[in-house]
């Protein structure tokens, strides 16, 4: 068997599934191009298109990551080749530490002390109730679902959101259109943990932002397309002119790096991440790729990624 990896730590990548399937040939994209070829399987993150129109003897791809508008959207990714992605993996519990850290960003006013800092203000603000600060997790997927029962069990009215119908203990689920039209009046903060879709871009456009309650906040570590970037920024107003969005935290945008001059950059209420809510743990990921490689030489049926769907 032969693999190929591609992501940042490829190399210890390499080693840990060379340890694990010591029968197996495993290289990293940076192995010459006549070696990689005829590879079985690519394991990869952001891999370059050559990486992918350089083989014909593909069984499969594993997408070292949970997103996989990336992988999907590559020129030339082969048809016909399945693909599995990541399901939490680890990842659920990082994400979960970033969104309750974002939550209480704004629930402990942490945004206002930071702003009041630079002019030697001692103002302390009031702590509501836990229970008076419902926050709204817009994506119950692997990811999704593990954040809404942290943020739960951190003492928060949790109200869930995804496309079918679901059942999380101690979260009110809604779904659907009229779902979403529901939960965002109701909540002082919303996460956004869904995935890159035709169905989902600009998901938060100018009208969603406005069902939102005066001083809501927002944290997205989904995708960047899920919010309307400019609708944002109107939504979130100047300091002379503040608008009904009291900040934002973002780790993930339209393009990536977000280039230098964008607006977002200067925002006093807006706090900016570069894309690290959840990477891969390896540790956690390495038994779960395993795992599907044993699976497709088996021949058995894998939780493959719909094109059509974009995950
Ligand atoms: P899953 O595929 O497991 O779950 C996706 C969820 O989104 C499901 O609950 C699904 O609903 C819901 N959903 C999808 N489309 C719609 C829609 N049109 N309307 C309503 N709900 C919808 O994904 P994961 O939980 O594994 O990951 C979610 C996303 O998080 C990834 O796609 C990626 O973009 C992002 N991510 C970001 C990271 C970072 O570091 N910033 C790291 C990891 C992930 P249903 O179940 O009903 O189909």
């Amino acid at each position: 068997m032969k693999i190929v990896v591609h992501i940042d730590n490829a190399r210890q990548w390499q080693e840990a599934l060379s340890q694990a399937l010591p029968q197996a040939t495993v290289l990293t994209s940076e192995a010459p191009a006549d070696e990689r070829r005829g590879a079985d399987y690519l394991a990869v993150w952001k891999a370059p298109a050559h990486l992918l129109q350089e083989q014909t003897a593909l069984k499969g791809i594993i997408n070292l990551g949970a997103g996989v508008d990336y992988l999907l959207s590559t020129k030339g990714l082969p048809a016909n080749v399945p693909i599995v992605k990541l399901r939490d993996a680890g990842m659920g519990e990082l994400m979960a530490d970033y969104a309750l850290y974002g939550v209480l960003h704004f629930y402990r006013s942490m945004d206002r002390y930071a702003a009041q800092q630079p002019h030697a203000c001692w103002k302390p603000h009031t702590v509501v109730e836990k229970a008076d600060w419902p926050v709204g997790v817009l994506g119950l997927g692997a990811i999704g679902a593990h954040v809404a029962t942290t943020l739960q069990q951190a003492g928060f009215p949790v109200l869930g959101w995804s496309r079918s119908p679901k059942a999380i203990k101690g979260v009110e689920c809604l779904h659907g259109d009229a779902g979403l039209d529901a939960l965002l009046p109701r909540v002082k903060s919303v996460i956004t943990i869904l995935p890159d879709t035709a169905a989902t871009r600009h998901l938060l456009d100018a009208r969603r932002l406005a069902q939102l309650p005066e001083g809501a906040s927002i944290i997205n570590p989904g995708r960047g397309s899920l919010i309307d970037e400019q609708a944002l920024l109107e939504a979130l107003g100047s300091d002379d002119a503040p608008g009904h969005v009291r900040g934002a935290l973002l780790d993930v945008f339209h393009e990536e790096p977000l280039p230098k001059e964008h607006p977002l950059w200067q925002h006093p209420r807006v706090v900016i991440t570069p894309h690290m809510a959840a990477p891969t743990p390896l540790a956690e990921a390495i038994d779960q790729v395993i795992s599907y490689l044993h699976a497709f030489e088996a021949g058995e049926t894998l939780p493959t990624v719909s094109s059509g769907q974009g995950y």
